[in-house]
């Protein structure tokens, strides 16, 4: 991949930040399951059953409160392992409801893992061909940090695009071309050089469809992630490799490459198209009043053996150390339909 990368940056020039991304991140996805152990990083659902169950219940007690509509179909963008899928529609199962799978994954990897795990799921390479008729459950846990991220900074002169270069092993990224002061929020106009702003177009299209398509079907989007509540400057593009940190600049396509989410954009999108928008909520507090208490306590008591493993799961997903406050959930109702448990 870095080859290629060099090659291509040699035939065309500088690519900016949101192409190198997406690229490295095509390739790291199409080759590799990168989830647990033995991989790169693990995520809520490959902590605990218990956040899978939650999530399908919070999505069941929603379309339990809408009237029970006919024709529900749970979508789930990223689903990894498909262990968070497994986890949720068995708790949807256990509430009355069994909806038709349809999953947004484009890793040939990860689908054939997705398969082994979900009898009858159905697969897309995006969200614009996801079934037109009854309402959605969507669930995108870890996905939005995964879309490709643009990189504006600030100079002297100006705020331009961040774009890449190649250099020997590694690669580089140098200010570009210029960028019209009305991409750039009005308080970051003036910020000093060097300041670097992320957006991600890639992201905010996708949740402009879900929105628009659940405000037009019914239904819910539930998008849990590591980022900010505001807009705010700063870069956050990291790489993940062997549950550590490394450098985002070297080996792409090896290396997971991630930026934090921007919540307030991805909620300004989705109102845009007329879904209403509920939190975020940091996932902590949002684990907790869903009941990850009881359930802990449940599991617990049922596994004794295991019931040190399982407190310490709790707290890996809720504690403000831990995931429970950088993780936070977002979720998109259709108008007429109820706002979703724990974002109270
Ligand atoms: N939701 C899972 C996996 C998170 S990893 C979990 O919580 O364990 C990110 C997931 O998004 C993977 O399944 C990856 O293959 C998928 N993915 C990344 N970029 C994508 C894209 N552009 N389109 C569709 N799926 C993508």
């Amino acid at each position: 991949m870095a080859d290629r990368l060099k090659r291509l940056i040699a035939a065309q020039g500088p690519i900016c930040v949101a192409e190198y991304m997406a690229l490295a991140n095509a390739h790291y996805y199409a080759t590799r399951d990168p989830l647990g152990r033995g991989g790169d990083f693990t995520t809520a659902p490959e902590i605990s059953q218990m956040f899978g169950e939650l999530v399908g219940l919070c999505l069941a007690d929603a379309w339990d409160r809408a009237g029970r509509p006919e024709g529900a179909t749970y979508v789930e963008l990223g689903p990894g392992r498909g262990t968070l899928a497994t986890d949720a529609l068995r708790a949807m199962r256990a509430a009355g409801l069994e909806p038709p799978v349809e999953f947004v994954e484009t890793s040939p990897v990860l689908r054939r893992a997705q398969a082994e795990r979900i009898a009858g799921a159905r697969w897309h390479d995006d969200p614009t061909t996801l079934p037109e008729g009854g309402p959605l459950l969507v669930v995108a846990n870890e996905f939005f940090d995964a879309l490709p991220a643009r990189q504006l900074v600030a100079t002297t002169d100006g705020w331009r695009e961040r774009m890449v270069t190649a250099k020997e092993d590694r690669f580089v990224p140098k200010a570009g071309r210029a960028v019209p002061a009305g991409a750039i929020p009005g308080p970051l106009r003036a910020a000093p050089p060097g300041t670097i702003l992320e957006t991600s177009p890639s992201s905010s299209a996708v949740v402009r469809l879900l929105a628009h398509r659940v405000a037009s079907q019914g239904g819910i989007v539930l998008i849990v992630d590591y980022g900010h509540e505001r807009t705010s400057a700063g870069e956050t593009l990291q790489a993940v490799q062997r549950h550590g940190f490394a450098d985002p600049w070297r080996d792409p396509g090896e290396r997971d490459l991630t930026v934090h989410v921007d919540f307030e954009a991805l909620a300004a999108a989705a109102a845009d198209e007329g879904a209403r928008t509920i939190g975020p909520v940091p996932q902590g507090l949002w684990l907790e009043r869903l009941g990850i208490g009881q359930r802990t306590a449940a599991i617990a008591a049922a596994a004794p053996a295991r019931a040190a493993e399982i407190h310490e799961a709790r707290e890996r997903l809720t504690a403000p150390g831990e995931m429970g406050t950088l993780f936070k959930a977002l979720a998109l109702a259709a108008p007429g339909w109820p706002d979703p448990a724990g974002f109270e």
